[in-house]
């Protein structure tokens, strides 16, 4: 049992482990987060160069974001939340075509016609699997998690529908390909955006998303630059977690341990893991992209936050978002500030380049698309950021291993696990994940 005042190490300072961290702290533990990079947030950090804000990883948050919402406000940040006043838009054929606010995707020309009717299915779905389609326990979807979100389109929606608005939507989002996508996933983040009362809204924060973490850590007690190298259990109970800094090797007594880490680090920390416990982490995937971020000395078009673009249209992109039409100060006055994204299969498939070569590649897709946001006329600054592992994969099996997990099945007494790949693909699941690991271990 853990009890108040106890020592609790909290590996990784993302959001998962800084919520975790919150949680543990109020109850009344003492709390120490230990950070491999130089900087708390990790992917959900904001990088300040030459008066650009760049956003590393998470760009925006939904209005369906009931726990990061909740977390902003008692943090003192609701001032600092920003809606993003304009749509995305996928493109068909040279035409952008905007998808909300208010279903606009419906009435537009993105697919035909006789193509919108199989949506009432998708609504039937939604209404029929309501009771399930929980944005804060996946594991309760795992009966709608037994095909993929093409196999399930192809069947049920249509194949227009898949390419032009699905897909896009899962490549610009999260970077994954419907192929390896369940659609317990799709029917729950659907269900979550439609069914929210105030309608879907975009937010960001003044200062970018990393404003959250890094207040978060000001409460806390972080170290930063401290990588963990094993969590070893003692024979009277508790942990040792071995650590180095700068090279000097650090140790921390622990009556508990929230492992905060991405899925793939988890094994390699805790050697003494059971085959099943093995199996659990080593079955969780992520997506790749990179991201190329471009600072013009003009202004873009700020008609749309972002484009969206199916694989029909380009293999290589997946989306742009033009950053100052969130919030002006994402670029120094009179500048502007274009993120593009590649797809994940382009990413893993152009690992090996260098990062001219796939900022030539992506600026002259873009250039063919979609003309009018070219930035190289204007470019005055650029630079990229590769992301091996950007968002976990919810492909099919998922629901039923998280529903292993949460019947107990994987988590060894006073540790436990928090991380998007258990509290879903996005800022939310990463908070709720790590909520939800400080209320276990309590
Ligand atoms: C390109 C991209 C775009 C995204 N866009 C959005 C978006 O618009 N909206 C949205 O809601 N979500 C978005 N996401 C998802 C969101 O960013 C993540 O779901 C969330 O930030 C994950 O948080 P986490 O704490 O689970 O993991 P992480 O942020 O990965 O945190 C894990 C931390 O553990 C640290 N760590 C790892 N190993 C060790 C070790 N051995 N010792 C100490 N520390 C260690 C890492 O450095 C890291 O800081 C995006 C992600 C990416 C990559």
């Amino acid at each position: 049992m853990i009890s108040p005042g106890q020592q609790i190490v909290v590996i990784g300072g993302g959001l998962a482990g800084l919520a975790a961290a919150r949680q543990l702290q109020r109850a009344g533990m003492r709390v120490v987060v230990l950070e491999r990079a130089a900087a708390v947030g990790g992917r959900a950090r904001t990088e300040e160069v030459g008066g650009y804000r760049i956003e590393l990883g998470a760009e925006f948050l939904a209005s369906f974001y009931t726990r990061t919402l909740a977390l902003i406000d008692e943090v003192g940040l609701t001032s600092a939340l920003r809606p993003i006043p304009r749509s995305a838009a996928t493109l068909r054929d040279g035409q952008l075509h905007a998808l909300w606010p208010n279903m606009r995707a419906a009435f537009t020309q993105l697919v035909g016609m006789r193509q919108k009717l199989p949506l009432s299915y998708l609504v039937g779905s939604l209404l029929r699997h309501a009771q399930r389609l929980d944005l804060h326990a996946f594991q309760k979807a795992q009966e709608l998690d037994d095909c993929s979100v093409s196999a399930y389109a192809r069947a049920h929606l249509s194949e227009e529908l898949l390419e032009y608005l699905l897909q896009p939507a899962l490549a610009g989002i999260f970077y994954w390909t419907p192929e390896r996508t369940s659609r317990a996933l799709l029917l729950i983040t659907l269900r979550a955006g439609l069914a929210h009362p105030a309608g879907l809204r975009i937010f960001t924060l003044r200062e970018g998303l990393g404003q959250l973490a890094r207040t978060l850590a000001a409460q806390l007690d972080v170290r930063t630059n401290t990588e963990v190298l094993a969590v070893v259990p003692q024979a009277q109970g508790g942990y040792l977690v071995q650590a180095q800094r700068d090279g000097q090797a650090l140790s921390y007594a622990a009556a508990g341990v929230v492992v905060a880490t991405t899925a793939s680090v988890v094994p390699q920390l805790l050697p003494w893991l059971r085959a099943e416990q093995r199996a659990f982490f080593a079955a969780i995937h992520y997506s790749a992209t990179v991201n190329l971020a471009v600072g013009t000395r003009r202004r873009l078009p700020n008609d749309l936050y972002g484009l969206l673009f199916p694989r029909r249209e380009t293999p290589f992109l997946a989306s742009a978002t033009l950053q100052t039409v969130k919030e002006g100060r994402f670029a120094p006055r009179g500048r502007d500030l274009i993120c593009l994204h590649m797809s994940g299969p382009a990413s893993v498939a152009l690992r090996e380049y260098d990062d001219a070569t796939l900022s030539r590649v992506m600026l002259s897709e873009l250039r063919r698309l979609v003309p009018q946001y070219d930035p190289t006329p204007h470019a005055e600054f650029q630079r990229v950021y590769r992301c091996a592992e950007a968002l976990p994969e919810f492909d099919v099996g998922t629901f039923r291993r998280m529903a292993n997990f949460f019947r107990g099945g994987i988590e060894v007494p006073n540790l436990v696990f928090a991380g998007d790949y258990l509290g879903g693909p996005f800022v939310e699941g990463a908070i709720t994940s790590g909520e939800q690991a400080a209320q276990r271990l309590l």
